[in-house]
């Protein structure tokens, strides 16, 4: 009887290579018996759960993550694949969350994360980034940073109140106007210009007006449609020409509390971009964080008669961007939609990494 092994090596099985075959297997088998006899069952279990887990770790200092996405925190364990049920625990939950058992990095930052299982623990840096932007793109730098919009088609909620709102000194005012409200981000900024011009050019702004309230918004617009009826219009053309200064309530920025409407003295005023005042803003409110949110230019997008005085808090980085590209605040928003579309695309081919 001849069993090919292999192409070159054949074995011919003899009765004595039988024989010696059944040998060596009857006495494989007598060992394992032997040695099974010897282990005490409780003894067992112990040395079992001693293998099941001995350290867990990390493969290396720090893991980075992109912002959006899920982390893929495994631990390292020796034995390797031990079956532990972990618990996590993060420094800053800012950045990174745990949701259904899955861990996700929502802003970006660095924190710690801790695991713990079968009474073992080990920490690890974890680096929560944006994604890049691909090399050669110009696209806003912050895209990330989704910047609020109330327009015709954007409409805030009735119960939209902005966090932080602080009381505007009265002497920022203009003659007469009083208990007027910003955030205290967007006023701080403002200070800062307000002192800045006076400066450079000797120039004052007066505040009319600040952060409006939903209702407040509603009675501005009921009001100025009640004039035009008054004036003998239409319900309908009252309603469109209240529009052309007044917008509807829920789609005006001021309720967003970073809008500001300047003065030089007690009204809004076309002339104002004429004025010494108006030039100086025109020209440097984008370092202060602002902008002229409705501009002489752009009035088929924001569909917006141009308000020289109208100025928007949106952070410098953004204002810069706009200030330069010579954009709307909806032309900025789009790009920056883009820019998260780019960012995703990149990311797929370019995963986080720690430097
Ligand atoms: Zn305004």
């Amino acid at each position: 009887m001849i069993i090919r092994i292999s192409e070159e090596k054949s074995v011919e099985i003899t009765p004595l290579t039988v024989q010696r075959s059944l040998f060596l297997l009857l006495s494989l088998a007598a060992v394992a018996v032997m040695a099974k006899k010897t282990i005490v069952p409780g003894r067992a279990v112990i040395r079992e759960l001693d293998e099941r887990l001995q350290s867990v770790g990390f493969q290396s200092e720090k893991l980075a993550v992109y912002v959006g996405d899920e982390l893929e925190a495994r631990p390292v364990t020796v034995p390797q694949n031990a079956e532990v049920s972990y618990t996590w625990e993060i420094a800053d939950d800012g950045i990174l969350t745990v949701r259904g058992g899955r861990i996700i990095a929502s802003s970006g930052g660095q924190t710690l994360l801790g695991v713990t299982g079968g009474g073992k623990s080990a920490r690890v840096n974890v680096i929560a980034m944006y994604k890049p932007l691909p090399p050669d793109s110009d696209l806003p730098p912050l895209y990330y940073d989704k910047l609020t919009i109330a327009n015709y088609k954007n409409t805030l909620s009735a119960d939209f109140v902005p966090e932080g709102l602080i009381r505007i000194p009265d002497n920022y005012n203009a003659e007469g106007y009083t208990g007027l409200y910003a955030t205290a981000e967007t006023f701080a900024a403002y200070k800062k210009m307000y002192i800045d011009m006076y400066y450079e050019i000797h120039g004052r702004m007066h505040i009319i007006s600040a952060y409006r309230s939903y209702a407040k918004q509603s009675e501005l617009y009921n009001k100025a449609v009640k004039n035009y009826m008054a004036e003998g219009k239409t319900s309908t053309e009252a309603r469109s020409l209240a529009l052309g200064t007044t917008q509807t309530p829920g789609n005006s920025e001021h309720q967003l509390g970073c809008t500001i409407d300047v003065s030089n003295d007690n009204d809004t005023d076309h002339d104002y971009e004429k004025t010494p005042e108006g030039k100086w803003l025109a020209e440097n409110c984008y370092k202060y964080g602002f902008i002229i949110r409705y501009p002489a230019d752009k009035e088929d997008i924001t569909r917006i008669r141009y308000e020289p005085w109208h100025i928007r808090y949106v952070g410098v980085h953004h204002a810069a961007y706009m200030h330069i590209n010579n954009l709307c605040l909806e032309q900025y928003v789009e790009l920056q939609e883009q820019g998260q579309d780019a960012a995703d695309e990149y990311a797929l081919h370019h995963p986080a990494a720690v430097d």
